[in-house]
């Protein structure tokens, strides 16, 4: 697919698990999405900027390629893209998508760690990932590859485990099947493509990623207001999680008490406020942040 001249364009799910993420992320970024009646491409109405939806598996090879200038995809699928030609390269994490790609096996399977798998056979959508786990642990093991319900495998006799991708689990016990190692830690992430963009477009795609990156960082970040005791201020600052440098301010008529502002980096948790608030703060705010540079 050749490109369109003075267009960035971005990859993402057409639909599934990182579709809708996707789309939140990029619309959050500032740009206005408007689906037209082209299902693969929907365009941005207030920047010169496509998007091109597909499968996840196609994303890392049209990003390598330069087909589009950015994608968000699973690490997983990406790592298991990777071939030793051109490489697309992850700008960051995305916060969002986390899985983990284990190996699980019915009950009845001895486990000693992955020398169990020698000599056995395993079922697993992500051959190349696994083959290097294997090779990495010194296990010697047939691997069969399958497009998907890699978890009935066991029960049809096709394998003895499986290696597939696993975030609460159900599908597993469901299946009958016990997680015993992890293979790989994943979540979506954000990625460029090697290739240059034109001239013309170089502002808007560093500006897009700064504004993505913005938009991530604030996800989970928070602005703290409460009142300090002074004599506790040092053990009510370390208490906060993720802030820098908080602004610590005067309190009117109390020479006893000051103002603490933070932003918090991190998600801040019930817990946390009960910590604080055994330090003596009081007068606690928890603020949500829709937008940091
Ligand atoms: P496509 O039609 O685009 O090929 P798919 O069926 O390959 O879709 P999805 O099931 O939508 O993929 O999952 C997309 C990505 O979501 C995975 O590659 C993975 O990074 C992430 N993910 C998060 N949780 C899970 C999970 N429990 N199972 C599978 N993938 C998960
Ligand atoms: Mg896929």
């Amino acid at each position: 697919m050749s490109k369109v001249q003075g267009r960035l364009r971005i990859a993402v799910q057409k639909s599934g698990r990182l579709a809708e993420r996707s789309l939140d992320l990029i619309r959050n970024a500032g740009l206005r999405v408007i689906k037209g009646n082209n299902d693969l491409l929907y365009k941005v109405e207030n920047a010169p900027v496509d998007l091109l939806r597909v499968r996840d598996d196609d994303i890392p090879t049209f990003v390598a390629d330069g087909v589009c200038d950015l994608g968000i995809v699973g690490e997983n699928v990406l790592e298991e893209a990777r071939n030793g030609g051109p490489l697309a390269e992850v700008v960051m994490p995305l916060g969002f998508g986390r899985c983990t790609l284990k190996i699980a096996a019915p009950e009845s399977l001895p486990w000693d760690g992955p020398a169990s798998l020698n000599g056995l056979r395993l079922a697993t959508s992500y051959p190349r990932i696994l083959g290097r786990w294997l090779a990495e642990n010194g296990v010697e093991a047939g691997v069969i590859t399958m497009r998907g319900a890699v978890e009935v495998a066991p029960r049809l006799k096709l394998a003895s485990a499986i290696c597939d991708l696993v975030s609460t689990g159900a599908t597993l016990e469901a299946n009958g099947l016990v997680p015993l190692d992890t293979v790989f830690e994943s979540q979506a992430v954000l990625i460029r493509s090697p290739q240059p963009v034109e001239e013309a477009l170089e502002s808007l795609l560093e500006n897009l990623i700064t504004r993505i990156g913005g938009v991530v960082a604030s996800q989970d970040a928070k602005y703290v207001m409460l009142n300090a005791p002074r004599a506790a201020l040092d053990r009510i600052t370390a208490l906060l999680p993720g802030s820098e440098s908080p602004t610590v301010m005067p309190l009117s008529g109390r020479d006893d008490a000051v103002a603490v502002h933070a932003v918090c980096q991190e998600a801040v948790f019930w817990e946390t406020l009960e910590r604080l608030k055994a330090e003596g703060a009081s007068s606690i705010l928890v603020l949500p942040i829709e937008k940091m540079m």
